[in-house]
């Protein structure tokens, strides 16, 4: 378990609530991106009087923490993981919502060139598309 909220919160004066526990477990047990509302509606599915601000001040905090990793995948669409130790980046299908990870080794070349020719360093990317299970038209033969 590389996880350890409690100890973190803890070590670092916060106290592991009810609610922060439950909003991690979600989390944690999801393994996937969930957004607030999703978060939101699975921990109310034990504990229905948990309101959507707790949960929102509850993830800012993690968030804060660096225990979980908020990510913007497109207008209105933030989305809540547990942070991985090694960075990652996202492919995003915007017909199914399917999210992937990539990692930098995934990225070939493409950190070196941008730096290279554009002076850029990339740390995170985005990358919107379709999966071939929706590719439609855009599928491969
Ligand atoms: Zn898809
Ligand atoms: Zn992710």
């Amino acid at each position: 378990m590389t996880h350890h909220a409690t100890q973190t919160l803890l070590e670092l004066g916060y106290r592991m609530t009810p609610q922060r526990t439950l909003v991690w477990d979600v989390l944690r047990q999801s393994g996937e991106h969930l957004t607030a509302e999703q978060i939101c509606a699975r921990v109310q599915e034990q504990f229905p009087h948990v309101n959507m601000s707790t949960v929102y001040r509850t993830l800012e905090l993690l968030v804060e923490l660096n225990l979980v990793k908020e990510t913007c995948l497109g207008p209105s669409r933030r989305y809540y993981e547990v942070e991985e130790e090694v960075p990652h980046h996202h492919l995003v299908c915007e017909h199914c919502g399917k999210i992937v990870h990539i990692h930098d080794e995934d990225l070939g070349n493409l950190p070196r060139l941008l730096e290279r020719e554009q002076g850029f360093v990339a740390e995170e990317l985005t990358v919107f598309g379709h999966c071939l299970d929706c590719g439609g038209d855009h599928a491969h033969p």
